[in-house]
C-alpha cells in the first residue's frame, strides 16, 4: 500500500496550487502573441488544497478561504458572500461541496475527501459549472447541461459557421499547420453528429467563431492563470469566442512531447467548441463536456451524453447513426484495455467508456493511503 509521504512529491509536482490570477503587464498583453512554453512559469494554482484533506464542517484552517474563492470562481458560492473571506468550514461551504460533487460525478459526501480534492486540483475549463447554485442538483440525473436560456446558433439548416484561428494570438512551438489540423479535427467531431458545418476562413475578424491563444488578463473579464489550472474557455452562442490559455504546454502528439504537463490541444478544443455550440458542463465523467482534463490525456470522442445534448439543440446530422457511436465507444474501451466495472464503488462502472487516467489512479492511491 503506498504511503502518503511517498506520493506527495508526485502530487506536488503534478497538481497546481491556488493563487489569484497572475497579473500580466500591459506590454505582454499587447505584444505577447508568439509564446514559447517556459516551465519556470508553471503555475502553482490549486496545489495547496492538498492539505485540506478530510476537513469537515466546523473546521477552521488557514487557507480555506482560497478554496472558497475556487468555488466562487466556478459558480458554487455567490460572489457577494463575505463568508468567502473566512477560513471556517461553514454550512455554505459544505453545501457548495455537495453540489460540486454531484456536478462532477463524485460520491456525494459533503466532505473534502481525497477524491474530491484530487478532482478540484485537476486542470479544468474556466467556464463555471451549470447548475452550480442549484440545490436540487444532487438528486438529479447526471448528464449534459446548457447555458441559461439555452442559446444556440440560429439559421437555416444545414447551418454553416465560419471559423478562424488567430494569426497573432498563437503559440509557436507547435507548427501553424499542426495547430490548424488539431482545431479542424475538433470541429469535425461535432460536425459528424449535427447538421452544422464549420468552414475555415482566413479573415479572423470576419469569422463567426474566433479561436486564439491568450495569456493572463486578455480583456474579456476571464483572466487565464498560467500553466495548468484553467486551460481555456469559450462563450455561449452566438459569441463565437474560444480562448485557450497560451501558458499551457499544448501538444498535438504526446509521442513527440515528453512534458509531464502537456495538454492535448484537440481535446480541449473539442470541449470548448461544445460551449461555442451552447452546451454547458456535464457530470458524466467520460463526456467531452466534463469540466476537467488531466495532463497527457486524450479525450476527443463524443460520448452518448455529448451527442444527446448537442442534438437537442440542433437536431441530428442525417448521415449520423447512433450505432456508429456505440461501435466507437466499444472499440475505444477495447483499445484502452478497459472493460467491466472498476470495483471502486463510485457508481461509474455502468458507463460506456471507463477512461482511467493517471490522475484517477493517483486519487485511488491517495484514498488508500489516507
Ligand atoms: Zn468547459
Ligand atoms: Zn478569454
Amino acid at each position: 500500500m503506498p504511503s502518503l509521504p511517498l506520493l506527495l512529491p508526485f502530487l506536488l509536482f503534478s497538481f497546481p496550487t491556488f493563487t489569484s490570477p497572475r497579473p500580466v503587464p500591459d506590454k505582454l498583453q499587447h505584444e505577447q502573441h508568439q509564446v514559447f512554453f517556459d516551465d519556470t512559469h508553471l503555475n502553482d494554482t490549486w496545489r495547496s488544497f492538498n492539505r485540506l484533506v478530510d476537513l469537515e464542517r466546523g473546521s477552521h484552517i488557514d487557507g480555506l478561504s482560497g478554496l472558497k474563492q475556487y468555488f466562487t470562481r466556478f459558480g458554487y458560492l455567490p460572489k457577494s458572500d463575505r463568508a468567502v473571506l473566512s477560513d471556517s468550514f461553514d454550512a455554505r461551504l459544505e453545501s457548495a461541496i455537495v453540489r460540486y460533487q454531484a456536478n462532477l460525478g463524485l460520491p456525494v459526501t459533503g466532505k473534502l475527501d481525497a477524491a474530491t480534492l484530487a478532482q478540484i486540483m485537476t486542470p479544468r475549463c474556466g467556464v463555471p459549472d451549470s447548475n452550480a447554485n442549484r440545490s436540487d442538483r444532487a438528486s438529479s440525473v447526471a448528464r449534459f447541461t446548457f447555458f441559461s436560456g439555452q442559446p444556440r446558433w440560429a439559421g437555416r439548416k444545414p447551418l454553416t459557421l465560419t471559423y478562424a484561428v488567430s494569426p497573432a494570438h498563437t503559440i509557436n512551438y507547435v507548427s501553424r499547420a499542426d495547430v490548424a489540423a488539431a482545431i479542424r479535427r475538433a470541429f469535425s467531431h461535432w460536425e459528424r453528429v449535427i447538421p452544422v458545418r464549420f468552414s475555415e476562413v482566413s479573415d479572423y475578424k470576419a469569422a463567426e467563431v474566433k479561436v486564439g491563444f491568450f495569456l493572463g488578463d486578455h480583456g474579456d473579464g476571464e483572466p487565464f492563470d498560467g500553466a495548468l489550472g484553467i486551460l481555456g474557455h469559450a462563450f455561449s452562442p452566438e459569441s463565437g469566442r474560444m480562448h485557450l490559455d497560451a501558458a499551457e504546454r499544448w501538444a498535438v502528439d504526446f509521442g513527440k512531447d515528453a512534458s509531464e504537463v502537456a495538454i492535448d490541444l484537440e481535446s480541449v478544443a473539442t470541449h470548448e467548441i461544445g460551449h461555442v455550440l451552447g452546451l454547458g458542463h456535464s457530470a458524466v465523467i467520460e463526456a467531452v463536456m466534463y469540466p476537467s482534463l488531466s495532463p497527457r490525456t486524450n479525450k476527443v470522442e463524443l460520448t452518448m451524453d455529448d451527442v444527446e445534448g448537442v442534438q437537442s439543440l440542433y437536431g441530428s446530422n442525417p448521415n449520423f447513426r447512433l450505432s456508429q457511436l456505440v461501435e466507437l465507444e466499444t472499440s475505444s474501451a477495447y483499445r484502452d484495455g478497459i472493460g467491466g466495472g472498476d470495483g471502486d464503488g463510485d457508481g461509474d462502472s455502468g458507463s460506456g467508456i471507463l477512461r482511467r487516467s493517471w490522475i484517477g489512479i493517483l486519487t485511488m492511491a491517495m484514498v488508500m493511503a489516507v
